[in-house]
């Protein structure tokens, strides 16, 4: 693949040369994610309406230029990385459309809208849109629903995907899709809305997105459950998720987490222990909430529970979820590298997973935190260290091996939120097999024939190897070992 000065020429011409960028120094922005490999892209667009989408990509596909879709880059599977070069599509600036219809529950809200402002448009209006990843400050609508985003509180609402009733996507030669709409039922047609849901900028660009919105749960509070052993906090999720009621959140911090995140920035709680787990409730009064914190003490303590603390006020619930916000900036004081895992398992196996872990940490001697969404059985074990060591390097590549065979003997996959990207698609045979492989890889050809959107992403490198002029990007260096 190259970038012709022709083709720049035709960018400019599209949107303007002063959001066409080809300077090293501008490219080095678009060059990551929040993983930790770059690679710069040959030049970067920033678009501001559908139509432009549409004329660019008419014009990538006639050039055969691979085009890597990007909202705020806070992915952590390397989804926005453009591994092979080509063209970085800034999606940032469709964030012009973000309107709230309480009449059908709705809002309309462009790609390139930041999750928070919605969030926040919403409650203005008494409503809610639950999905809630943890960057919810930075990251965009288009790459919640490009990766299907989960959060804290998906437990009890579901993620991104149990919001999403209708999308516009703009797919490779340039056609525009209005899927789905505004109602909450609609089978008229397959499911498209679903599959461009989760499909990593590989099918299609989302350029604005149509979302469910629900009431804003009037009463909630917190509870901070500290535990002795971080296994007897994983029996609690388990205990919780048959004894119910159904938290809206249930965190689960591993010691080093909670240390580093109180060094980083002190809550004023006393949260000493091996374990806490951290849980939200929600409901129609504070009877109800009153109630279901007392039912969820009552099952901590029975599981073993050292200290259980709710929340007197939204204060104090502020300062117990700071805790729980602040542990990933906080665990890179520790080393610079984070490599951030988000394999899954069913919640009955999280104690196991949670033994696992310990000892993978043990066997490789890595810096292994654990963290997550506990209470649907996402995990997210991430490992801090220097990738300026060749050594400690390969013990992490071992260690995340490791974790990925565990989470799927234990009957869990590969990622729960964070997508396959490019970080985990060597892993993909492990869960995937030929056959279902195959039926992903034909979907890709279906919407993307010349291989041009996000290529080498998602998929297992051998299925889009020798398709079209993304075919195979970075094989090499993925054939080179594992990388995490
Ligand atoms: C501190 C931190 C905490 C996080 N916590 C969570 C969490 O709790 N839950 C969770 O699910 N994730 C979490 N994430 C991961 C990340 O924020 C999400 O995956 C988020 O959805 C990415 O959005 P983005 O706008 O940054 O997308 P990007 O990183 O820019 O892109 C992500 C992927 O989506 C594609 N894409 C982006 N926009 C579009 C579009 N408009 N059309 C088509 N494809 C597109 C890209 O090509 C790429 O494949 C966290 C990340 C960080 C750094």
């Amino acid at each position: 693949m190259t970038i012709t000065a022709g083709f720049l020429a035709g960018l400019r011409d599209l949107v303007g040369p002063q959001r066409v960028y080809t300077d090293p120094a501008d490219l080095v922005a678009y060059s990551y994610d929040a993983t930790w490999e770059p690679a710069s892209p040959d030049a970067v667009v920033r678009v501001a309406s559908t139509e432009e989408v549409s004329r660019l990509l008419a014009l990538a596909a006639e050039a055969e230029v691979p085009v890597h879709p990007r909202g705020a880059g806070t992915g952590l599977s390397g989804g926005a990385v453009p591994r092979g070069g080509g063209l970085v599509l800034a999606l940032n600036d469709l964030n012009r459309t973000l309107t709230v219809d309480p009449a059908d529950s709705v809002a309309v809200v462009g790609a390139g809208v930041i999750t928070l402002d919605l969030h926040r448009a919403a409650e203005a209006r008494g409503l809610f849109y639950p999905p809630d990843p943890a960057s919810l400050g930075a990251c965009t609508i288009g790459g919640n629903v490009a990766e299907n985003a989960g959060g804290p509180r998906c437990l009890k609402y579901g993620v991104t995907r149990d919001y999403v009733l209708g999308l516009e996507v703009v797919l490779a030669g340039g056609a525009v899709l209005h899927l789905g709409g505004r109602t909450l039922k609609n089978v008229t047609g397959y499911d498209l809305v679903r599959l461009f849901t989760g499909s990593e900028g590989t099918l299609g660009v989302i350029t604005e997105a149509t979302l469910r919105l629900i009431p804003q749960p009037p009463a909630r509070t917190t509870l901070a459950a500290l535990y002795d052993d971080l296994t007897l906090a994983g029996e609690t999720v388990v205990a919780i998720g048959q004894a119910g009621p159904v938290p809206a959140a249930l965190e689960i911090l591993d010691r080093a987490s909670i240390r580093y995140a109180e060094a980083y920035r002190p809550s004023g709680l006393d949260l000493a222990g091996e374990a806490l787990l951290l849980i939200e409730v929600d409901g129609p009064d504070s009877a109800s909430v009153h109630d279901q914190a007392r039912r969820l003490e009552h099952v901590c303590r029975g599981s073993g529970a050292r200290q259980v603390l709710v929340a007197e006020d939204a204060a104090q619930a502020g300062r117990l979820w700071q805790v729980r916000r602040s542990v990933s900036a906080a665990i890179v004081r520790l080393k610079p590298t984070k490599i951030s895992e988000d394999a899954t398992v069913p919640r009955s196996r999280v104690p196991e997973m949670i033994r696992r872990l310990a000892a993978i940490r043990a066997k490789h001697g890595v810096d292994l935190v654990v963290f997550g969404h506990a209470g649907d059985g996402n995990l997210h074990p991430n490992i801090v260290a220097n990738r300026r060591d060749p050594e400690e390097m390969a013990r992490v590549e071992r260690a995340v091996n490791d974790i990925f065979d565990a989470a799927l003997a234990l009957g869990g996959t590969l990622s729960g939120e964070h997508g396959i990207g490019l970080l985990k698609r060597r892993f993909l045979s492990r869960q995937l097999g030929p056959a279902e492989r195959a039926a992903m890889r034909a979907v890709k050809m279906a919407f993307d024939p010349g291989n041009i959107l996000n290529p080498g992403k998602a998929l297992a490198h051998d299925d889009v190897a020798g398709e079209g002029p993304g075919a195979g990007q970075g094989l090499a260096a993925d054939d080179a070992g594992v990388r995490p």
